[in-house]
């Protein structure tokens, strides 16, 4: 693909929550994110030399050239942009010089994904310029490329659901995403919260990770999966069935692998559920999963917990962590006149613990990413 015209555009990728199907994608399961409100713009306007320069409003600008994209140099946040720009050079796209100025108003390492929100925009921006399809099967390649942008220049682990979240979300519609095959294959379903006069609250507990900054326990879980599915001599723990898990004698990767099958059969229910529009089934799906992340696969903490506990303390549907955990952001499912309420008694239990009180977002499943 080469520039034709316009030589500048801007695209917007959202931020995502995943509904349910926590720490799966990795292990060839299943997982139902939905994009949210909450989105990163890009505009890439092109140069006529080799030169880069990136921009954003939530960090120090970086200046450089091509090269330093080719040569892999490139590290810090700009990796995230440099890194998409070094995965669809390879797949055989040309790249200009470009001048690319980023804004967002997701939170950076929460748990919603600014990551490959921010990867997401810079690629459909791309796209834009070259005039790559934009359609089901260009989406599918975009998300391929951000992810590998992110395993392989970034460097941090990451599964490949957050990028397909951000490309083929839809209003109304979450994605259900399994990851068994080759390649991920996608539909939508239907999430209807306003006719059902329901809200999905996001609590950012303000609590930081960073996936890329090797603080170790995402990786270390991905290892454990791994190890678990060996000593279980299958390719994958997508493989694995509840009988299995008895023949783990290590009682770590056994938690670990029990997570996982019993998060892809939940993803399966809920997905009935949403069809069915059956939310105090749907609600308490979310809230075993926050129970098995909590116990088994040790990825939540205490901020997490206590909103998770609070939000059903006053009568919510059901509440869990979302993202990879280690902090971030829990979401609540409720009745939209108790959605008041549970951001009070996420606040209060907060305050009474001494911590900062925590940001809250009411989201719904939003477009995915596109040129403006
Ligand atoms: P999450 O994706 O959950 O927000 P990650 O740790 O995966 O958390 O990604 C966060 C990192 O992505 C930030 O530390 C920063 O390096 C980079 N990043 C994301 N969005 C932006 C942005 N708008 N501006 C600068 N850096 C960003
Ligand atoms: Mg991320």
């Amino acid at each position: 693909m080469s520039i034709s015209t316009p030589t500048s555009v801007t695209a917007v990728a959202p931020g995502r929550v995943n509904l349910i199907g926590e720490h799966t994608d990795y292990n060839h399961g299943r997982c139902v994110p939905f994009a949210i409100p909450l989105a990163t713009t890009a505009t890439l306007t092109v140069r006529t030399d080799r030169g880069l320069t990136i921009v954003s409003d939530r960090a120090e600008p970086w200046t450089g050239s091509l090269d330093d994209v080719d040569a892999r140099t490139v590290t810090g946040w700009p990796s995230y942009v440099a890194g998409v720009l070094w995965a669809l050079g390879q797949d055989g796209w040309q790249v200009p010089g470009l001048d690319i100025t980023i804004s967002s108003t997701i939170p950076l390492g929460g748990g919603l994904s600014s990551s490959a929100a921010l990867e997401c925009a810079v690629a459909v921006g791309l796209a834009g310029l070259v005039g790559a399809p934009l359609d089901h099967a260009g989406r599918l390649h975009l998300a391929e490329a951000c992810r590998r942008a992110e395993t392989a220049y970034v460097g941090a682990p990451t599964g490949g659901m957050d990028q397909l979240a951000s490309l083929l979300g839809a209003v109304d519609q979450a994605v259900l995403i399994d990851f068994a095959g080759p390649s991920p294959v996608t539909r939508t379903v239907p999430v209807a919260l306003a006719t059902s006069n329901l809200t999905v609250v996001v609590t950012d507990t303000g609590v930081r990770h960073s996936l890329a900054d090797g603080d170790g326990g995402y990786a270390e879980r991905r290892a454990q999966c791994e190890a678990a599915a060996a000593a279980l001599g299958i390719a994958s723990l997508r493989a694995a069935d509840v009988e299995d898990l008895t023949r783990l004698t290590d009682p770590t990767l056994r938690a670990r692998a029990r997570h996982v099958v019993t998060e892809n059969a939940r993803v399966v229910e809920a997905v009935g559920a949403l069809e069915a529009e059956r939310w105090t089934e749907l609600g308490s799906l979310l809230s075993a999963s926050h129970a098995s992340l909590r116990d088994d696969f040790a990825v939540s903490c205490a901020e997490l917990d206590v909103a998770v506990a609070a939000s059903l303390d006053v009568g919510a549907l059901g509440a869990r962590m979302t993202g990879g955990g280690f902090g971030g952001c829990a979401i609540t499912l409720a009745k939209s006149e108790i959605a008041p309420r549970v951001r009070g008694a996420i606040d209060a239990a907060y305050a009474a613990r001494g911590w900062p009180p925590p940001r809250h977002h009411e989201v719904v499943p939003s477009a995915g990413a596109h040129l403006t």
